[in-house]
């Protein structure tokens, strides 16, 4: 992010298509333009990426990358409201991209149809100023946690299944507690799969609009993150619950050297 010469002018449509955030004093058009400057990687066009997509794209994130290899099936479409029914079939990345230029054809979309892992990570991840990680599996994740950890870039994660759901951060320039302190020894193998445990639908849409928030929030340096902190949310109870995430002295991630 370039805080040092932001360009506060904006034409009369972003000022209108803005003016919400621009109301608000903690925004205001100097927040607006970090948005404008700023860039996020979204891991999955799925139930989570789909929201964080969204609202990333309507609050004016300047460059937006989408990472997803699969293509959209029916299924899909019970929570994944960035497709719609004739996007069946086709690429998640591409319909997805299509989707939010339509949304807001001020910012830059960059898809990405491939599979990432730990050694097409780094580079990607090095490109932009933000990761946000709603994909579904431990292997993903991991690789994406630890890309992020070593690049020093700041990671919102999310998770989903049945009826809860879990969000955190995860900053570098904190030192810590990074994803590994949460999930030290999970099954890399280990699916988080909606096909397998199933899911509420709405309830990924409540967790990545709160990926989404934090993101925000963490680029305009607004209010309390959940760095160092989990939330979760049981849809079931309607309680939000949040404890807090020490750093693992034994953690192989940012902990290594240390001990
Ligand atoms: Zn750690």
């Amino acid at each position: 992010m370039s805080f040092n010469s932001l360009d506060l002018a904006f034409s009369d449509d972003a000022l209108h298509r803005y003016s919400r955030h621009i109301l608000l004093p903690e925004v205001g058009a100097s927040g607006q333009a970090t948005l404008r400057d700023s860039s996020v990687l979204i891991i999955g066009a799925g139930g989570l990426g789909s929201p964080v997509a969204l609202y990333l794209a309507a609050a004016g994130i300047g460059r937006i990358g989408i990472v997803d290899n699969d293509n959209v099936e029916l299924s899909n479409l019970q929570r994944q409201i960035i497709f719609g029914t004739n996007d069946v079939g086709h690429g998640k990345a591409e319909r997805a991209g299509s989707r939010l230029a339509v949304l807001n054809p001020e910012i830059e979309i960059v898809t990405h149809s491939l599979r990432v892992g730990s050694e097409n990570l780094p580079s990607l991840v090095s490109t932009y100023d933000l990761v946000c990680d709603g994909s579904d599996n431990f292997a993903t994740r991991y690789a994406v946690a630890d890309s992020c950890w070593a690049s020093g870039k700041t990671l919102v994660s999310g998770a989903v299944q049945r009826f809860e759901g879990t969000v955190s951060t995860f900053a570098p320039a904190t030192g810590g507690p990074c994803y590994r302190c949460l999930y030290s020894d999970a099954d890399e193998n280990e699916a988080l799969s909606c096909g397998q445990a199933g899911i509420f639908g709405a309830v990924t849409g409540v967790i990545g609009t709160l990926m989404a928030t934090e993101a925000l929030k963490e680029i305009l340096s607004l209010g309390r993150g959940l760095s160092g902190r989990v939330l979760v949310w049981n849809a079931l109870d309607a309680v939000f619950r949040s404890f807090d995430l020490p750093v693992d002295p034994e953690c192989s991630c940012c902990s290594r050297g240390k001990v």
